[in-house]
């Protein structure tokens, strides 16, 4: 794996329709005002709006994961190892499954792992 240029371009980023460009339905998602700087272009309007939101669902990702905590009524809260971390630990209001959702997508964002 390519070890530089690990930090992506910093948001926000913008999905901008490019009329009369190639053969189809063409996107572009800039980062800078001047629309000079392009992060990705791509095909269809979700997608380009997809990757555009990535930087914000980053940030979003790692605020969840940081504050991801069980409810009061899980059975984890009086078990042994509330406030732990750790990979396997499941519990019943599904916190425990957050924290490793969000984890897995931002290892994933940040190259850590690879798609399966
Ligand atoms: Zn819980």
């Amino acid at each position: 794996m390519d070890t530089k240029n690990k930090t992506h371009t910093p948001g926000p980023w913008k999905a901008r329709y490019i009329p009369h460009y190639g053969s189809g339905d063409v996107w572009c998602v800039d980062w800078s005002a001047d629309q000079e700087e392009v992060v990705e272009i791509c095909h269809g309007e979700a997608n380009a709006r997809l990757i555009a939101a990535a930087p914000a669902m980053l940030a979003a990702l790692k605020e969840a994961k940081r504050h991801a905590g069980c409810s009061e009524d899980c059975d984890l809260v009086s078990g042994p190892f509330f406030n732990e971390r750790k990979e396997d630990l499941t519990c019943s209001c599904g916190a425990m499954h957050l924290y490793r959702e969000c984890a897995t997508a931002i290892a994933l964002a940040e190259g850590a792992i690879n798609s399966p």
